[in-house]
């Protein structure tokens, strides 16, 4: 049978490395712990991944005076020194599910300080990988997550910049350009992380091709977010969704091709009942 509507699935659906060994540890940690085991709000922008962890004995902890037990497990992106030194002083081992790209990217930015450069470094504001930066770097360095904060920026000296490893290629782009041109000589460390990267290029290419564009993950996850930033820069209906109750079959209405893609935090299984959901939605209008 015909379907109704055509569903094109991106090739780069999924966990990413860094979230799928932070989810794995902490699984494995919970496992082989016998006391409490938490982690510093949530370990990874999915509430439906964190509340399946939750399940299996990993606690998400708001206050510092709840971090005491067995383990405490970093984030993907890190965590601030004092929340660390908070699970320390509570007697918790501690286990570092840091990305290897952050921890590279947090090395570029530290020798490039101490090597003299003015760093600069495009990101979100409260986003944890700045807060530990700027924990680290205090002033020597700035953050700017727009061109108007990148040009009230004063530059003396030797200018380096480099990105947070999930922002935007195209933001990161815009600001590296408007510095060049106002600097004699600019360095530029390119920091994002290929597994984001190679999701907006994707997703740059199927705004193309489609006529709608769902995209799977949390609704607070920067990343996903990003992907669904390019459909609607587009002015492609575009639906940003976490869970497939939340399609609504009135979307698809005369559409005849649907791309699908996923942040870097969505699991495998909310993608395949999406992809489930949308396979009856096209059915459905079918008859
Ligand atoms: S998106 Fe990149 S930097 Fe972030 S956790 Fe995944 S692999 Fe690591």
């Amino acid at each position: 049978m015909l379907k109704a509507v055509d569903v094109i699935v991106a090739r780069h659906m999924g966990f990413c490395g860094g979230v799928k060994r932070a989810v794995e540890m902490a699984r494995n940690t919970a496992q082989s712990s016998e006391g409490s085991v938490y982690t510093w709000g949530p370990l990874i922008h999915n509430p439906q991944v964190v509340s399946r962890l939750e399940e299996a004995g990993v606690k998400v902890a708001e206050e510092l005076d709840e971090l005491a037990g067995d383990a405490f497990v970093v984030s993907a992106y890190g965590v601030e020194h004092s929340v660390l030194e908070a699970a320390k002083a509570g007697g918790m081992r501690i286990v570092d599910a840091t990305c290897p790209v952050v921890i590279r990217a947090h090395s570029l930015a530290f020798k490039l300080v101490e090597d003299g450069f003015q760093l600069i470094v495009v990101g979100d504001h409260g986003h944890p990988e700045m807060v530990t930066l700027k924990e680290v770097l205090g002033e020597k360095v700035t953050i700017v997550h727009t061109r108007d904060e990148a040009a009230a920026v004063k530059l003396r000296g030797r200018i380096a910049v480099m990105s947070q490893t999930t922002q935007s290629m195209e933001n990161f782009r815009q600001i590296v350009g408007d510095l060049a041109l106002r600097t004699k000589e600019l360095k530029v460390v390119n920091t994002l992380c290929p597994a984001i990267t190679v999701r907006q290029e994707e997703a740059e290419v199927m705004v193309e091709e489609v006529e709608a564009l769902v995209v799977i993950g949390g609704h607070h996850s920067a990343n996903t977010t990003r992907l669904a930033e390019i459909g609607r820069g587009r002015e492609l209906p575009t639906y940003h969704i976490e869970v497939p109750d939340e399609l609504d079959p009135a979307w698809f209405s005369g559409v005849r091709k649907v791309g699908v893609m996923s942040g870097a935090s969505t699991p495998e299984w909310i993608i395949a009942e999406v992809l489930q959901k949308l396979e009856e939605i096209g059915s459905i209008s079918h008859e």
